[in-house]
């Protein structure tokens, strides 16, 4: 009997540890690699790994899968291209409580209604139940948070709604949620005060908990939304996580130098604050968030910086599959609206 089952034969392995690649095998007994290096002996599956490369499979910390593993739990798209570990509930988007949750994935996926649960813990067992073919780990969303205890009241909590989202967020930590997210964009998210997110952020405790956040303005505002989240982590005893970082809107760019110098700033007093950051240019949301924002205008107020109509492309209209694919421009055309297009130079 071949003493590994899996062996995958001269790749380059990439450790994770953003170390160069090296030439070798890599062995597998059962669920656990067994040996890196040269392996003589045989597996009972070879796998000619020659000019690829190998590596620990991805975590992908900015998923918005919290429905989508229960729903579709093989979960293809994600371990296709080796992502192994998903990251759910940024963006202040959360799975607490179910009715919020409902209301916001069912954008993504409408008419979706899981098997209810009544808490993290409840929700993190029905993730179980479904056994995606990936690890889920779990943010909890202020924004369902807040949806949930006092709706989309553009106001300061109560003492007793904001008790409510204190007890979610001591529920989840119980439960193994990971950290908070914020969406300070959004609805309602965007109509939270610093000190009640550094109040939320309190009762994650010593237990490596961590902030996350999609900051209240990632354009011409984004260097005060760095202080405001860097704010919230020392305040609140957590370390923090940037949500793709960014500077938005072609006016603003450029202000990442300053931003990451904040950032680097904040390190070096020994605060522990990171970044991450999708590799392309473009951004991804909801429309109802950009109008919100009004970045449809000239002189746009919010937190998405200014666009103009054809730099707006329909990637998901689950009732409109006809506009998926189009510009907002070309729409506005046909519909006899005017759409402000870019100047061109
Ligand atoms: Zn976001």
């Amino acid at each position: 009997m071949a003493r590994f089952d899996v062996v995958l034969r001269g790749g380059t392995v990439f450790d994770g540890s953003g170390a160069p690649g090296v030439p070798a095998d890599v062995a597998l007994a059962g669920e656990r690699i067994a040996a890196v290096g040269v392996v003589a002996e045989r597996g009972s599956t070879e796998i000619d790994a020659r000019g690829m490369a190998v590596a620990p499979g991805f975590i992908d910390v900015h998923s918005h899968d919290d429905f989508a593993v229960l729903l579709n739990p093989t979960m293809p798209f994600k371990v296709m291209q080796g992502v192994t570990t998903d990251v759910v509930g940024n963006c202040g988007s959360g799975v607490v409580p179910y009715e919020a949750a409902v209301r916001r994935f069912g954008r993504i996926h409408p008419g979706a209604t899981p098997p209810e649960w009544t808490g993290f813990g409840q929700y993190l067992a029905r993730v179980q139940e479904a056994g995606p073919s990936l690890n889920v780990a779990v943010l909890m969303g202020h924004g369902s948070l807040r949806a949930g205890a006092m709706g989309l009241e553009q106001r300061a909590p109560t003492p007793a709604e904001m008790d409510r989202m204190r007890a979610w967020v001591r529920e989840g930590v119980e439960a193994g949620a990971v950290g908070l997210s914020t969406g300070l964009i959004y609805e309602p998210g965007r109509y939270a005060r610093t000190e009640e997110i550094i109040a939320l952020a309190r009762e994650l405790g010593a237990r490596g908990g961590l902030y996350a956040t999609h900051m209240r303005d990632e354009a011409g505002g984004l260097l005060d939304s760095v202080r405001e989240a860097i704010r919230i982590g020392e305040e609140g005893g957590v370390p923090v996580q940037i949500s793709h970082h960014k500077a938005s809107g072609q006016s603003n760019w450029g202000k990442v130098r300053d931003s990451l110098r904040l950032i680097e700033e904040a390190r070096a007093r020994g605060l522990d604050v990171h970044a991450d950051q999708y590799p392309y240019t473009a951004g991804s949301t909801s429309l109802y968030a950009v109008v919100q924002n009004g970045a449809l205008r000239r002189d746009s107020p919010g937190g998405v910086g200014s666009l103009s109509g054809d730099a707006v492309l329909i990637a998901s209209a689950p009732k409109h599959p006809a506009y998926e694919g189009r510009r907002l421009d070309e729409l506005a055309a046909e519909w006899g609206s005017t759409s402000r297009r870019r100047p061109r130079a």
